[in-house]
């Protein structure tokens, strides 16, 4: 038999319906905040990436699948979406039409990581990015919205993680200090770090090794270094999460693993998913349109992970709503052809309805509809046919109506909406 590769995944039917329900609230709220769909290929020119996530990144160094296409050209499979809304808010000008832009988009990303629970190599994110607002009110009202999104699914055990990378003109010095505060302790640092230390120093911030831990634990921190512009920016982005009621905690290590980050960082974490704990990320990146090519306009998005709020909402209460609400349990060849009509009457009415065609005897297909959760189930004999009234028997209160089979539709929805 041949079987998936390592690090991708099925999803089956049973949670295809939670993936769903979480996509479609997502579109409906974010559309309230004006945003739009956008849709990209999943492969792009290796270029993007790489200039924008950044040459040093664990992304771009280790965990890209890259492939030659014609020309020889390098094509990778998208790692992440940000770059590709770029690329296509300056290949399509959509600046031109009008620089603010609110795009969302929903789809696979691909990164070859070390597999395991909650980290594969083909996830899927909602992505929302707006381009064109300077303002730290659009960075507060992301995060609002990514809050408001994971209330609404009932989630809790949030916390949401908050941090500034300043700016071009304040994180060298910043860099520097960090620099030479990791020089003084390369002993302790991991073979990783020691390579990120000269050509990336903010990536040891967030290294998960105990002893790097140890050497984090008291290097310096970018609020120290941030310009005054971007001490403000933070502070308004801070200000506006509080008049939200939006509760936050500082982290000076927060620093997010692509290179495109300007000011505002964030992460939103959970305890309820073992290591794997961060479920949406974000931040600016305010420099990033200019460097691929476009007008210099500002821009912020965030990542959420499908697949880590799939198995938190699961985890949950969740109840699904896709079990039919009709089983329609069918006696005998007699009664073929009428409940076969019914049944398609019944679903395009926007009743789910299954039906079995099965012949099976009454108390087979009474444990079908239990298992497939069935609300009510159709019990349609001859006899019934022939007296013009069937059974609709309730499986949870085990109640019995009897319908008509003259206008049964109606009927039906009346009797389910009540
Ligand atoms: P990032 O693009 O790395 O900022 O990730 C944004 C979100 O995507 C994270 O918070 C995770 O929830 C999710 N994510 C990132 N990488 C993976 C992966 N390999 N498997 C599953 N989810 C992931």
């Amino acid at each position: 038999m041949i079987q998936l590769i390592r690090g991708f995944k099925d999803i089956l039917p049973d949670e295809t319906e939670t993936w769903r329900y979480i996509e479609n609230m997502a579109i409906a709220l974010f559309q309230s905040f004006g945003f739009k769909e956008i849709r990209l290929p999943i492969v792009e020119k290796a270029e993007l990436f790489q200039r924008s996530i950044g040459e040093h990144t664990d992304i771009v160094e280790k965990e890209m699948y890259t492939f030659v296409g014609s020309k020889e050209q390098l094509i990778t499979l998208r790692p992440e979406a940000t770059a590709s809304v770029v690329r296509s808010y300056i290949q399509q000008k959509l600046y031109a039409q009008e620089p603010i832009q609110k795009l969302y988009t929903i789809g696979p990303m691909f990164r070859r990581e070390r597999p395991q629970k909650g980290r594969y190599r083909q996830f899927y994110q909602i992505n929302a990015e707006v381009f064109g607002i300077a303002s730290p009110y659009i960075d507060a009202q992301l995060i609002f919205m990514l809050w408001t999104f994971f209330e609404r699914l009932g989630i809790s055990g949030l916390s949401v993680q908050l941090n500034s990378l300043g700016c071009p003109a304040c994180r060298p010095a910043f860099k520097e200090a960090l620099s030479s505060h990791l020089a003084s302790k390369t002993g302790k640092l991991c073979a990783d770090c020691i390579r990120r230390q000269d050509k990336n120093p903010m990536r040891v911030l967030d290294c998960k090794v105990p002893s790097c831990q140890e050497v984090i634990g008291d290097a310096p921190s970018m609020k120290d270094y941030l310009c005054d512009e971007c001490a403000r920016h933070f502070d308004a982005v801070q200000s506006a999460l509080g008049l939200q009621g939006i509760p936050f905690v500082l982290n000076s290590r927060l620093v997010r693993g692509l290179d495109y980050y300007s000011r505002t960082a964030f992460e939103i974490q959970t305890n309820a998913l073992g290591a794997q704990n961060a479920i949406a990320g974000g931040g600016r990146y305010d420099m990033l349109v200019k460097m691929l090519g476009g007008p210099a306009q500002p821009a912020i998005g965030f990542a959420i992970g499908l697949d880590r709020l799939v198995s938190l909402v699961m985890q949950g209460k969740y109840e699904k709503e896709l079990t039919p609400d009709i089983f329609i349990a069918a006696l005998g060849e007699e009664t073929r052809e009428k409940t076969f009509e019914w049944s398609c009457a019944l679903s395009v009415a926007g009743i789910r309805t299954e039906i079995d065609f099965s012949g099976k005897s009454l108390k087979a297909l009474m444990k079908r509809a239990n298992r497939i959760n069935a609300a009510n189930v159709l019990i349609v004999g001859s006899q019934e046919i022939e007296a013009g009234a069937v059974v609709l028997r309730n499986m949870a209160t085990k109640e019995q109506v009897t319908i008509p089979i003259d206008g049964m539709v109606n009927h039906i929805k009346k009797h389910l909406a009540s």
